[in-house]
């Protein structure tokens, strides 16, 4: 990226930022917390007449009421063999209700829920797409179909453009499908062992327009690789990376051990909130940039830092949250498992000149009890586990640490509430809550948690 690029992509943060926070205020100023009620009342009559039905730990269903689309929302054909979308076809603004009243109901015991965070443009938000390759046979008819597996199965749902995934990214792997004859690629088949290319991965960062794609194969050779790759790229310039990934276990996770690079730096560089970021493929990294500056501009609020603060950044990732918060904290440390994450977050504090962050390459609990057991401080952490939450002794480690503020990211809000309940029982008060809708159309939903010593349970 050029210094005037990266200046462009600051300006217009900062410039989103500043209108973020004007709304934010006048938000505050006029309107009560649930903006959705209305909606709900409209479309979801019988959740509105007795939630009290609905047990905290199994969130109600849907029901199966006729929903008058608003014109011109689109329809998905497949929705219903994916699975993935569990609301699309539905007003935007009844899901965000719908999650809001699920994650305010899992919290309840806890905090009061402040509200959910939407966006303004509910599609195509992904920036990182997979898809599964499949050679099918209709009678005489054959053909490769690229796309998803149907829910419950290993049956691919051929999908040439999904509603919330990046429209580039789709277009990139139907051009994959459609070189695959020409380039006499075979498609991998599980049953017979037979073929060679299994999924496709294609990640985009949005600020820079960067594009990777790995190509998932069975081994590590790709015949004819550098016209292939001459071709795709010609394609679609945007690409500025692509990889060969090895995965030749029988297994449901997409990506292998082993990549190679054949074209490129073999990463992508994404901006939030100013800060550049380079993405490995194996890395994790948000896959809904626009809510994830909203989530974080909130996380790093929460912990009200003044600079002086020793700070954790736990599951961290590639770093963003710690590398966010690190000019406002005396010092950050951030710990991750992922080796290449690690890797990644080490750059990324360098790339942006932040001299104040460490990082360790640990499982969160394990380091956290180390530095328990050496009697070690910390004023704030932030934790940000995956969807199995965090576990006992991750938060007894951090409780013995005796942080000022803890707040708690979670992409799953039942493992949230039973994690509350456990820093609940360790002292920690949940505060203010924040749901943020990173997942729109689907059942899926985000939280932040700020908690704090003390007071009554
Ligand atoms: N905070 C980051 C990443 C959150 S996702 C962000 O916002 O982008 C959760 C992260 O936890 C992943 O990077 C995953 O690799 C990591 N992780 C999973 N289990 C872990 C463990 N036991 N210890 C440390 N990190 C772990």
């Amino acid at each position: 990226m050029s210094r005037e690029e990266e200046k462009r992509i600051r300006e217009k943060y900062e410039k989103w930022a500043a209108e973020e926070e004007a709304k934010a205020n006048r938000a505050k100023k006029n309107v009560s917390k649930k903006p959705e009620k209305k909606n709900l009342k409209e479309n979801k009559p019988e959740e509105n007449k007795k939630p009290e039905e609905n047990s905290a730990a199994e969130p109600p269903k849907p029901a199966k009421v006729r929903h008058e689309l608003p014109e011109g929302a689109p329809r998905c054909p497949i929705a219903k063999r994916c699975g993935g979308c569990d609301y699309i076809g539905r007003d935007y603004a009844w899901s965000l209700g719908y999650k809001e009243m699920q994650v305010r109901k899992l919290l309840k015991p806890f905090v009061e829920l402040s509200g959910i965070v939407g966006m303004d443009d509910p599609y195509h938000y992904r920036n990182k797409v997979h898809a599964a390759f499949a050679h099918v046979k209709d009678g005489k008819k054959e053909r490769n179909v690229a796309g998803i597996y149907e829910e419950g199965t290993h049956k691919v749902v051929p999908v040439t453009e999904c509603l919330i995934e990046d429209k580039k990214a789709d277009a990139i792997i139907q051009d994959v499908l459609d070189m695959l004859r020409s380039f006499k690629i075979k498609v991998y088949d599980e049953d017979s062992d037979y073929g060679l290319l299994r999924h496709v991965l294609v990640r985009t960062a949005r600020a820079t327009g960067q594009i990777m794609v790995v190509l998932v194969l069975v081994s590590p050779v790709l015949p004819g690789k550098n016209n292939f790759v001459k071709e795709l790229v010609r394609r679609h310039p945007e690409i500025t990376t692509i990889l060969i990934n090895v995965n030749d276990e029988k297994t449901s996770m997409v990506l292998g051990e082993r990549e190679t690079v054949i074209y490129g730096k073999g990463y992508i560089e994404d901006v939030l909130m100013g800060r550049k970021f380079r993405i490995s493929a194996k890395s994790f990294y948000q896959i809904n940039p626009v809510q994830t500056e909203k989530l974080y501009k909130k996380a790093i609020v929460l912990a009200n830092l003044t600079g002086r603060e020793r700070v954790i950044d736990a599951y961290c990732g590639i770093g963003t949250i710690g590398i966010c918060a690190s000019a406002r904290a005396k010092e950050v440390i951030g710990v991750e498992l992922n080796p290449d994450a690690v890797r990644d977050a080490v750059k990324n504090a360098r790339a942006n000149d932040v001299k104040n962050i460490s990082f360790y390459k640990n499982d969160a609990g394990v380091f956290l009890s180390a530095m328990a057991e050496q009697r070690e401080k910390a004023e704030v952490v932030f934790m940000d586990p995956p969807r199995s939450g965090s576990t006992k002794e991750f938060m007894d480690s951090a409780a013995a640490m005796s942080p000022g503020r803890i707040v708690y990211i979670s992409c799953e809000p039942e493992t949230l509430a039973r994690d509350l309940a456990y820093l609940n029982e360790k002292g920690y008060r949940a505060r203010e809550a924040w749901a943020f809708d990173m997942f729109p159309f689907t059942k899926n939903v985000e939280a932040v948690v700020l908690l704090s010593k003390g007071g009554k349970k």
